[in-house]
């Protein structure tokens, strides 16, 4: 048995999976970078190691120092958690050679379903349906043209090696293509060094039914049942629960027969996720298609809702698959019990366009409430950064029926008190309060249709959110409903008032002359990409930098069809808040 276990994780995660060491007598040891050196990960930790400066490149993406991190600690297995290094088969394989336990499948099996090319292959040799696509030989830009032309419009480009929703792009003229193509080879091949791209057509308002599976080494494949994802925002899962309302009996044996036939072909070891789009647009039933999208490598985000429903723990089971024990279980034990519910906090504000939020939490409290269970990386004081992804916490509510979850998870997102920072806490609550979800109506395209407006009708005081979520990073809200037009990043439009707000210091930011539009960073960010110079024309709506912060990119276009008059910032270089990055006129 595994005695001592090093976690290539932060965050909630690796507190988790620090749980479930703890409980079996297994040692654990974290890894942190220099901004991580007091997080709440590091400290529950038996031991910690540093492993390098802020940026996930330098410390937690590092192969060579986690596996340096692991020798010295003498650590004889690595758990990656999810993100970071844990679908990377080289990584697998460094462990290997190092005589250290990947805690998950073997790498030849990360290679082969990380392409997501390769991976639609297998599910077809088992016989399971793909959505019908195009998987360009040729892949210039004219040659995933011609695949798009083939599938038909409306398709969706998309990245063999995507994952967390990039790398993909919707199409639905002609006139996009070219775009789409680009755009999705761009943050491929910047998110994950290979701009390989396929096509498949769209599904319209599908859902996101995904099966756990499981398997061991001697031969034990199984499946804990399905975890419906559609409450999405831009391919990101916000609200997951188990059972899915969607799923009759009769499907349910068929998406879960489907899931384990695939984890079979693959050679799968360890848990591992099959994620399906199902087309609820005809009749639905037993009979509805579904069609499988790809497979994650690794315990999931939203493994607590199947834990609840199945009683089961998945870490520890992971623990024991990959000593070489056999499962704890059989197919036959495992059954689906009452409902859980996951809804993820975030650190964005979703009245300026969910962008991501970083500070520190002055305040922070979670609820202790009957049927409740909160997954978290944080404590009161610590400092949410740029360098990582913005999720906080997870809360899951259980209970005997749909209807008792959602309002317990309810209950516990308004009892969630978050201050510092805005969350999209009262957001969450919006959702749960929708006749649409309660019904079980809501498809993956949902959010992105409707988000926008059912953000901007939370009221500024709503008697649903604790106050304190909503106290600003820095200077007073504006009054009244915030107008999306003038203050949604995402969607293009920066913040006028940005460039006459104070600045983080309390002085003005100078205010732009007439006929002078100064264009700042809504938060710190990287910028990746200056596609402008001094002397250009642009027209409203261009972008004229692209930022990145918190694993997300950051579009700052033009508000208004301009020339630009200076550029003040570098590609590569990492700006404040509020830094001026372009004068336009
Ligand atoms: P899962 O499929 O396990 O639910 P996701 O696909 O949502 O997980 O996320 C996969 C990885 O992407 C996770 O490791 C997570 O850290 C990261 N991630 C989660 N949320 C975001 C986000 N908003 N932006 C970028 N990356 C994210
Ligand atoms: P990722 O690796 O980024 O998670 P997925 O292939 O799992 O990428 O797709 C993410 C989400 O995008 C899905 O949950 C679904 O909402 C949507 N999606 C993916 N493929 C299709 C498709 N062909 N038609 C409609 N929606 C799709
Ligand atoms: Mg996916």
């Amino acid at each position: 048995m595994i005695r001592r276990v090093l976690i290539a994780n932060r965050g909630e995660i690796a507190l988790r999976i620090i749980r479930a060491c703890r409980e079996l007598g297994i040692e654990s040891v974290a890894v942190h970078s220099d901004a991580d050196a007091r997080a709440p990960h590091t400290l529950a930790a038996d031991r910690a190691v540093a492993i390098g400066p802020a940026p996930a490149s330098e410390s937690y993406l590092s192969i060579p120092r986690v596996i340096e991190a692991a020798t010295s600690s003498e650590a004889d297995a690595i758990h990656p958690g999810y993100g970071f290094l844990s679908e990377n088969a080289g990584f697998a394989e460094a462990c290997a050679q190092a005589g250290i336990i990947f805690v998950g499948p073997p790498a030849s099996v990360i290679t082969t379903m990380g392409s997501k090319i390769a991976a639609r292959g297998i599910a077809g040799a088992a016989g399971v349906p793909v959505v019908p696509g195009q998987t360009p030989g040729d892949q210039s830009d004219a040659g995933v043209t011609v695949a798009v032309e083939r599938v038909g419009l409306p398709a969706l480009i998309k990245a063999s090696a995507g994952g967390g929703g990039r790398g993909m792009r919707v199409v639905r003229e002609a006139g996009e293509v070219a775009g789409a193509v680009q755009a999705a080879r761009r943050e491929a091949t910047a998110a994950f060094g290979d701009g390989t791209l396929y096509v498949e057509r769209l599904i319209e308002t599908p859902h996101h039914v995904e099966v756990q599976i499981f398997a061991d080494g001697h031969g034990a494949v199984m499946h804990l049942f399905e975890r419906e994802c559609s409450v999405q925002r831009r391919h990101q899962k916000v609200i997951e629960e188990s059972p899915s309302p969607m799923l009759t009996p009769g499907l349910r044996a068929r998406v879960t027969g489907a899931a384990v036939a695939v984890a079979r072909s693959a050679g799968y070891r360890n848990a591992g996720t099959i994620e399906f789009i199902v087309d609820l647009s005809g009749k639905g039933g037993d009979a509805a298609p579904f069609y499988f999208l790809e497979m994650n490598t690794r315990l999931q985000v939203e493994h607590p809702v199947t834990e609840q429903v199945t009683g089961l723990d998945l870490v520890r089971a992971q623990l024991l698959v990959a000593s070489g024990e056999p499962l704890p279980w059989t197919q036959a034990s495992v059954c689906q019990r009452g409902h859980a519910i996951e809804a993820r906090v975030y650190a964005e504000d979703p009245a300026r366009g969910f962008i991501p939020q970083a500070g520190r939490l002055v305040q922070y409290h979670e609820p202790h409430l009957p049927g409740v269970r909160i997954d978290s990386g944080v404590a009161e004081g610590s400092e949410v950064t740029v360098y990582y992804d913005p999720l906080i916490a997870k809360v899951i509510a259980t209970a005997e029926s749909r209807p008792l979850a959602i309002g317990r998870l309810a209950a516990a997102l308004r009892a969630f008190s978050v201050g510092g920072i805005r969350t999209n806490l009262p957001f969450l609550v919006r959702i749960l309060e929708l006749d649409a979800f309660r019904d079980g109506r809501i498809d993956t395209g949902f959010l992105d249709r409707e988000g926008a407006a059912l953000a901007t009708s939370l009221p500024v005081e709503s008697p649903i959110s604790n106050p304190q979520s909503l106290t600003p990073l820095r200077g007073p809200l504006p009054p009244g409903p915030v107008n999306p037009q003038l203050m949604d990043p995402w969607n293009g439009v920066p913040s006028r008032s940005a460039s006459i707000r104070p600045g983080p210091t309390g002085r003005r930011a100078r205010s732009a002359g007439v006929g002078q539009l100064v264009l700042t960073a809504p938060m710190p960010a990287t910028v990746l990409k200056v596609p402008v110079k001094p002397g250009d024309t642009v027209k409203k709506g261009e972008v004229v930098v692209l930022l990145e912060a918190m694993k997300m990119e950051l579009p700052i276009r033009a508000p208004s069809d301009a020339i630009v008059a200076a550029v003040v910032c570098r590609e590569g270089e990492l700006v404040q808040a509020d830094a001026t990055l372009v004068e336009l006129k």
